[in-house]
C-alpha cells in the first residue's frame, strides 16, 4: 500500500475485535462516575494554541515539543488538545459554571494528541478519561477522587497490580520558598547535572526532581525536600488526605520526587502506577491546581482532578487476563431464512420480536446462502441460539429453535410464542 493510505504513526485504529473491551471499560467508568455524582462535559478537540501555552506552561515538555499545532485558514494558531484540563477550565469559565463559588464535579472522555515517540503504552493519539472538580477546597474531595479510582480498580479486577504514589507540592508560597532552596543546592552541583536538568534548573527547577538520569538522581539524594517546606495550610491538607485514605483502607506510598509534568499543580499530586506494562507504568495521574483558574483569567477558584490513560488500562486488563468472557459475545440469536417467502416472513417476525425484546441482540442473516453456509455464519457469530425458517416451517407458522452451545434440544416454536420463549432463555443486558 502506498504510504499516503496508511494511518499516521502512533495513531491507532481500534478494531472491531477490540471495541467490546473498550466499551466494557468505558461503560464501567461512566456508571461509576454517575454513581458518585459527576456530570459529563464534552469539549472540542481543537482549541486556540494560546490556551495550552497559558495553562500547561511554556516550558513543559508538552508545550515545548509535543503539541500538534497548525494555522487554520484564518491564520489562527490552533492545537489538537494534548490534555483535557485546559479546555475544561476554559469551558467552565466561558459558561460561568463556577460562578459565585458554585461547586462542579465534571468528567470527560476522548482522544488527546501528543507528538511523542510511539511505543507500547505511548501513542500520538491516545484516549483519556478525566475528572475535574471546582470550588471544593478540602482534602475530602482529593480523597474521593482517589477512593473512586480504587473502587474502579476493584470493579476491573486490577487492584493488586496498581500502587498509589502521593506527594504534596504545597501552596505556591511554600513552593516558591522550596524552589529557592532547591535551585541554590542544585546550582552548587551544576557540573554533575545532565544537560536537560541544567536547562530545567533555569526554566522549571521542580522538573529536575523527575529526571531519569542516574548522575542527577545521585545529586538529588541530599537535595532539600519539599516536605520540609510545606506551610501549615499545605501540611494540614496533606495530613487530612492521608487520614482519609487510611480510613478507606487504601494503601499508598509517599514519593517526594513526584512533581508531575504540568506546571499548574499545587498541594496534592498523585499517580497510580503499575509494574506490569514496562516503562509506561502510570495509568492514572492528577492533583490539585488551586491557582489555574485565576491564571486563566477567572476568579480565584480551587480545582483538583486527574486523567487516566485508556490504552494503558486496556493493556493492563489484557496482560492480567481480566477480560470478562461475556463481553466478547455480541450476538444472542442468529436467524437463518431460506427462500424469498421465508426471508419476508423472517423480516416481519424479527421486527416484531425486537418490539417486544428491545435489548435482544438478534442478527438476521443477510445475503441468503445454503443451509450449510448460513449455519456456519450463525455458529461463527458467537450466538447462543439459531432460528431456522424454511418452507416447511413457514407453512406451519413455526420457527426452528436450535441451541448452538449444547444447551438442550432443537424444537419448533410458534411465531406468536417466539418472543416469550426467547425471553426465558436469553439474559438481556
Ligand atoms: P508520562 O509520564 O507517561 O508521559 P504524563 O505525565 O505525560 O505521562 P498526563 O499528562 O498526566 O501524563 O496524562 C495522564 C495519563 O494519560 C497518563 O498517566 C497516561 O496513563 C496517559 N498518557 C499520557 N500520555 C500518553 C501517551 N502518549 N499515550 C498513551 N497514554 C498516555
Ligand atoms: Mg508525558
Amino acid at each position: 500500500m502506498s504510504k499516503s493510505l496508511q494511518a499516521i504513526r502512533g495513531m491507532n485504529d481500534i478494531l472491531p475485535e477490540q471495541t467490546p473491551l473498550w466499551r466494557y471499560f468505558e461503560g464501567t467508568v461512566a456508571r461509576l462516575l454517575d454513581n458518585y455524582g459527576y456530570k459529563q462535559i464534552r469539549m472540542p478537540i481543537v482549541e486556540f494554541t494560546e490556551l495550552f501555552k497559558r495553562s500547561i506552561g511554556e516550558v513543559t515538555d508538552i508545550v515545548e515539543k509535543e503539541m500538534y499545532t497548525f494555522e487554520d485558514r484564518n491564520g489562527d494558531s490552533l492545537t489538537l488538545r494534548p490534555e483535557g484540563t485546559a479546555a475544561c477550565v476554559r469551558a467552565v469559565l466561558e459558561h460561568g459554571l463556577t460562578g459565585a463559588g458554585q461547586p462542579q464535579k465534571l468528567w470527560y472522555i476522548g482522544p488527546m494528541f501528543r507528538h511523542e515517540r510511539p511505543q507500547k503504552g505511548r501513542y500520538r493519539q491516545f484516549h483519556q478519561i478525566g475528572l475535574e472538580v471546582f470550588n471544593i477546597d478540602g482534602p475530602d474531595i482529593d480523597a474521593e477522587l482517589i477512593v473512586l479510582t480504587w473502587r474502579l480498580w476493584g470493579l476491573l479486577g486490577i487492584r493488586d497490580a496498581v500502587k498509589l504514589e502521593l506527594n504534596s507540592l504545597g501552596t505556591s508560597e511554600s513552593r516558591g520558598r522550596y524552589k529557592v532552596a532547591l535551585v541554590e543546592y542544585l546550582s552548587a552541583h551544576l557540573d554533575k547535572l545532565d544537560e536537560d536538568s541544567q536547562r530545567r534548573l533555569k526554566t522549571n527547577p521542580l522538573r529536575v526532581l523527575d529526571t531519569k538520569n542516574a548522575d542527577t538522581q545521585a545529586v538529588l539524594i541530599n537535595a532539600p525536600k519539599m516536605a520540609d517546606y510545606l506551610d501549615d495550610e499545605s501540611r494540614i491538607h496533606f495530613e487530612g488526605l492521608k487520614a482519609r485514605l487510611e480510613a478507606a483502607g487504601i494503601p499508598f506510598v509517599i514519593n517526594t520526587k513526584l512533581v508531575r509534568g504540568l506546571d499548574y499543580y499545587s498541594k496534592t499530586v498523585f499517580e497510580w502506577v503499575t509494574d506490569k506494562l514496562g516503562a509506561q507504568g502510570t495509568v492514572c495521574a492528577g492533583g490539585r491546581y488551586d491557582g489555574l483558574v485565576e491564571q486563566m483569567g477567572g476568579k480565584p477558584t480551587t480545582g483538583v482532578g486527574f486523567a487516566m490513560g485508556i490504552e494503558r488500562l486496556i493493556l493492563l486488563l489484557e496482560t492480567l487476563e481480566q477480560v470478562p468472557e461475556e463481553i466478547a459475545r455480541q450476538v444472542d440469536v442468529y436467524l437463518c431464512a431460506f427462500g424469498e417467502a421465508a426471508e419476508l416472513a423472517a423480516l416481519a417476525l424479527s421486527e416484531k420480536v425486537r418490539d417486544q425484546l428491545p435489548n435482544l441482540r438478534l442478527q438476521v442473516n443477510a445475503g441468503a446462502g445454503s443451509f450449510k453456509s448460513q449455519f456456519k455464519k450463525a455458529d461463527k457469530s458467537g450466538a447462543l441460539y439459531a432460528l431456522i425458517l424454511g418452507e416447511d416451517e413457514l407453512a406451519q407458522q413455526v420457527i426452528g429453535f436450535k441451541p448452538l452451545r449444547g444447551q438442550g434440544e432443537q424444537q419448533n416454536i410458534a411465531f406468536d410464542a417466539l418472543a416469550a420463549h426467547l425471553a426465558t432463555c436469553v439474559v438481556q443486558g
